[in-house]
């Protein structure tokens, strides 16, 4: 049903608006933004109900501390290769822990969708709510993760880079849709994993950003309503075009659990560490870690392919 109505066409509106986005320095992104909604919210239509847009923001500020979880690559065992990726990998046993963990200490997994919806509809959140995500689609995740979120019905965000589907080591089309069917919700972490606080051209932005929502919606038939900047990387011009691209939710990386209403493009996370105390203490926001993914070496070279 999503994805219909939004290829035609839209690219000579898109660039349009984002030379409009571009010339515009940040002080007056509000005033472009009232020019432009109506495009917006017509690409916003097709996946999502209309939403406050075409008004002035909400002068309800909410806050709330929801830990957003960040894995990588779940391992069988404890993980080979450089330190990098070792810091990147957590092994489907202590994976298993902390999913028991949150059981057994009255955590409620809930989604990015409920966090949109408290800061822009006040929509109650349980007691203790945790967000988990993995990021880049690796296939180590559907293979060592997705059992232990089926056994204890999590729903986790598993966002994925559109260019790296159905490679050597990562998640398959096919894989995707049996994520969906399981209660997994799929999000986009860009076409190639560019840094895109390094990106300058607003047309490649823009593909980065749009361009990956409409091919997983158009492959997937759902609405693809999460956006992950890789490296946890974004300025104000990236996370303003997430937001006008028609998502619901953006999610930066690594910098603690407390999050505002001016924060739901640019959401907080922890990364998940491969080991339980550690855990522990990250998602009870007693330490946080600040490290930024370094996974470059690891992943396919942009535009390897
Ligand atoms: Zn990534």
């Amino acid at each position: 049903m999503s994805g219909r109505g939004l290829s035609s066409s839209r690219l000579p509106w898109a660039v349009g608006l984002l030379v409009l986005v571009g010339l515009c320095p940040h002080p007056c992104l509000p005033s472009t933004t009232q020019q432009v909604i109506p495009i917006a919210a017509e690409a916003k239509s097709v996946a999502t109900p209309p939403t406050d847009s075409q008004q002035p923001a909400s002068p309800v500020k909410r806050t709330t501390k929801v830990p957003i979880l960040v894995y990588h690559h779940v391992s069988q065992t404890i993980s080979e290769g450089s330190p990098g990726l070792r810091r990147l990998t957590v092994t489907a046993e202590v994976f298993a822990q902390q999913m028991q963990y949150l059981q057994d200490n009255g955590y409620h997994v809930i989604t990015f969708s409920d966090v949109a919806d408290f800061f822009e509809n006040g929509k109650e959140l349980p007691a203790l709510p945790i967000i988990i995500s993995f990021d880049d689609g690796w296939a180590t995740q559907f293979e060592y993760a997705l059992p232990s979120l089926e056994k204890y019905h999590y729903t986790a965000t598993f966002f994925v880079v559109t260019d790296y589907i159905g490679r050597p080591g990562f998640i398959s089309w096919p894989q995707l849709q049996t994520l969906l069917t399981d209660g997994m919700k799929i999000g986009s972490h860009s076409r190639s994993h560019p840094r895109l606080s390094k990106i300058t051209d607003s047309a490649k932005l823009w593909d980065q950003i749009y361009d990956s929502k409409t091919i997983l919606e158009t492959q997937l038939e759902t609405p693809v309503e999460e956006f992950a900047y890789p490296y946890g990387s974004y300025n104000a011009k990236a996370a303003e075009l997430v937001k006008l691209a028609g998502y619901r939710a953006g999610r930066g990386c690594c910098s603690g659990i407390a999050h505002t209403s001016r924060d739901v493009f640019t959401l907080k996370a922890i990364m998940a560490p491969n080991d339980l105390e550690k855990f522990i203490e990250y998602i009870g926001g007693d330490r946080v870690r600040t490290a930024r993914t370094e996974h470059s070496s690891i992943l396919p070279q942009a535009g390897s392919q």
